[in-house]
């Protein structure tokens, strides 16, 4: 980690000067639809396409259908709810082959590609308010739809649908400049406020780097990248945005810790890190570096980052709420950096917050999630209330009130994202490459042969991983394979192939042909990970496994939703509970605990009934220093109220302490 870096006496604007050279990746992306979701991914898919909240967000939201594209009625909420939804949900049908859901999504593709207009412009905005992005909000939302577009395209193989979306991003990309820039007001503006209520610039339009980033790689066109340079040169330069974390001016000093919104920060990753590989300038690479390193710094038990709408310095501590939308966008630009940097321990932050925080804060039949949720949660009330952020937050809710139903969208992008960024190819040596595990296909041509993989396993329920190959010819390639962290020891067989170990990968080597398998044991022993208050969390490959605390789902406003079926819950506690007594004794074999299979565990829906549990014995205190007391454990993702941190025994008090960033320098608006 850099404790600290000189940027210079002034922020250097390179974006409109010059431009560096690309630096090559690890991996590169394949195009979505090429990795099928198998086993209880694509049950928990298709019934949430079918059944849950993901296909039927927009008759519980129906100012967010795709008429906010055909009227031009600006609806902020469609672009960016309707947009990431629609991005989530194309993804959702094609990879789960749902005739329903396929038709849902391309009646809305459809209407908004119908809508563009003769010079090319897709989006929601009136003519005459159009390309003043830092009053509407414009760019945001346009890259939300272009994503959904994007994914279409792959999914379909439909050209026409990638020339619209070349031509509605040259014609913005056109519109901008020093003379109309996306995130400085004019004086004008800034006195008279954006909305009339505040004066502030929508700093997510600097996602819009998102869809330049996906024409690069498909294109190769250099106008991408320099256009993306230039929104985060201006971004990073403008006093006017409401969220500076990502700023280049923040970035060069690590004692600014992560401060302002949550899903901004985590979204922002993304774009120094794609400046430093496609454009391979020296800010650029210091601020990937950075962002990286301050955001592990509140990265929560459960694998999410620390937001209550806010990241504010938050230590990770275990009852620290998180929200969706903060998993889902943390989770897409850390898929981003085990993309490009290769570095393995991403794949690991990815699953796990992808198996924990997400999974955890969804109900197991799709229909509700928590907004905000945290890795200890004793309740989820409507009244909840967060400081600075207020209440309804932590209920489940199937679209909830505040944010404009932000999490809801984006829950439905996140187990079809991870699904595409399993498998990846490897520049390095043209192979395949498994990089984030769980029951999947993926098809692809390798040397010009026709090559599947079916990937078997109930990860992360199981330790065990069968890759099968089904190939047109026998075909000789490597195939490389994470091995996260925690794997303990691993064994690779592999009849008649070279198998070759780096830093968080193996790689097998062989002529491939149809009936060939790969098969990979984890160890996984049990892991006790000190917390920021002293306690501890027990884990298991990329499990935390909790205390499950019985609880009922309590019916709100019945009357709220017109959908059938959908409704919103407060998660009460069966019994008053605190878990102070109980100690985990960290010199015993495994912290005391063993995996054990529940027989009555499901497969299909493994977070409904968890098929592991780890059964252990803790000290109970409460009860006589002697006391030891049977307890079981199982994954947060399969738990709705629960208690993740345990004493460690003996009781240690020199941890309770309160958190603070060394040297912490809070930055206030407009840092210079
Ligand atoms: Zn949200």
């Amino acid at each position: 980690m850099r404790k600290s870096f000189v940027l210079g006496c002034c922020i250097v604007f390179t974006g409109m000067l010059s431009h560096g050279a690309p630096v090559s990746v690890a991996y590169e992306p394949l195009p979505v639809g090429s990795v099928e979701p198998e086993g209880w991914i694509r049950a928990q898919m298709t019934n949430d396409a079918v059944n849950g909240m993901a296909g039927h967000f927009i008759e519980l939201r129906p100012n967010y259908g795709s008429v906010s594209w055909v009227t031009k009625n600006g609806n902020a909420g469609a672009g960016e709810m309707g947009g990431n939804w629609i991005d989530g949900f194309v993804r959702m049908a094609w990879l789960t082959g749902n005739p329903v859901a396929k038709k849902k999504a391309e009646d809305f593709v459809k209407d908004v590609l119908g809508a563009a207009d003769p010079d090319g412009y897709i989006g929601n905005i009136k003519p005459e308010k159009r390309f003043q992005s830092r009053m509407t909000g414009e760019l945001w939302m346009q890259s939300r739809t272009y994503l959904a577009l994007l994914a279409y395209y792959e999914l379909t193989g439909d050209k026409k649908v990638l020339d619209a979306v070349v031509k509605a991003t040259k014609l913005t990309m056109s519109k901008y400049g020093p003379d109309n820039s996306p995130f400085h007001l004019t004086p004008e503006e800034r006195a008279t406020g954006r909305k009339g209520r505040d004066r502030l610039v929508n700093g997510h339009c600097l996602m819009f780097v998102d869809v330049l980033e996906w024409l690069y790689r498909l294109t190769g066109d250099r106008a991408y990248p320099e256009f993306a340079s230039f929104l985060y040169e201006d971004y990073s330069s403008s006093d006017d945005v409401d969220t500076m974390d990502i700023q280049l001016r923040s970035l060069s000093n690590m004692k600014y810790p992560f401060f302002w919104h949550g899903v901004h920060a985590v979204e922002h990753l993304r774009v120094p890190l794609f400046l430093a590989y496609a454009d391979g300038r020296e800010p650029y690479r210091m601020a990937a570096e950075n962002a990286f390193a301050k955001v592990k710094k509140h990265i929560t038990p459960g694998g999410s980052c620390a937001s209550d709408e806010g990241v504010m310095d938050h230590a990770p501590l275990p009852d620290q709420p998180y929200e969706y939308c903060t998993t889902t966008e943390l989770a897409t630009s850390l898929e981003s950096a085990l993309q490009k940097t290769g570095k393995m321990k991403y794949g690991d932050m990815v699953e796990r917050a992808v198996f924990n925080a997400a999974q955890g804060a969804r109900t197991p039949d799709g229909k509700c999630i928590a907004y905000l949720s945290s890795a200890t949660l004793p309740e989820a009330l409507e009244s909840h209330d967060i400081p600075y952020a207020g209440a309804h937050r932590h209920k489940l809710s199937p679209a909830h009130d505040v944010g404009g139903a932000c999490c809801s969208a984006n829950a439905v992008k996140i187990m079809p994202y991870y699904t595409c960024a399993m498998w990846m190819k490897s520049v390095r040596d043209g192979g395949l490459a498994a990089l984030l595990f769980g029951p999947s296909k993926v098809h692809t041509d390798i040397q010009g042969v026709p090559v599947t993989i079916e990937e078997k396993t109930s990860y992360p329920f199981s330790d065990t991983i069968t890759f099968q190959f089904t190939t047109k010819k026998p075909v000789k390639f490597p195939l490389t394979i994470r091995v996260p962290k925690w794997a303990g020891k691993t064994t690779i067989t592999a009849p008649g192939s070279e198998v070759s170990e780096a830093e968080g990968i193996r790689t097998v080597t062989k002529t491939w042909q149809t009936g060939d398998t790969v098969r990979v044991d984890f160890e996984n022993p049990v892991r006790g990970e000190k917390l920021v208050n002293g306690e501890m969390a027990i884990s298991r490959g990329p499990l935390l496994f909790v205390r499950s605390w019985p609880s009922k789902m309590v019916p709100l406003d019945t009357q709220k939703f017109s959908v059938p079926g959908f409704l919103e819950y407060n998660v009460v506690p069966n019994i008053a509970y605190n878990t102070t007594g109980l100690f985990v004794d960290p010199s015993a074999k495994d912290f005391g605990f063993s995996l054990r299979r529940n027989p009555k565990g499901s497969e299909e829906n493994p977070w409904a009934l968890s098929p592991v549990e780890l059964v252990g014995v803790m000290r109970n205190a409460t009860r006589g220093d002697d006391y030891r007391q049977t307890v079981t454990l199982v994954p947060m993702g399969a738990t709705l109220l629960r208690f993740a941190g345990f004493n460690v025994w003996p009781f240690d008090d020199e941890y309770f302490k309160p958190h603070q960033s060394p040297d912490c320098v809070l930055p206030t608006q407009g840092i210079k």
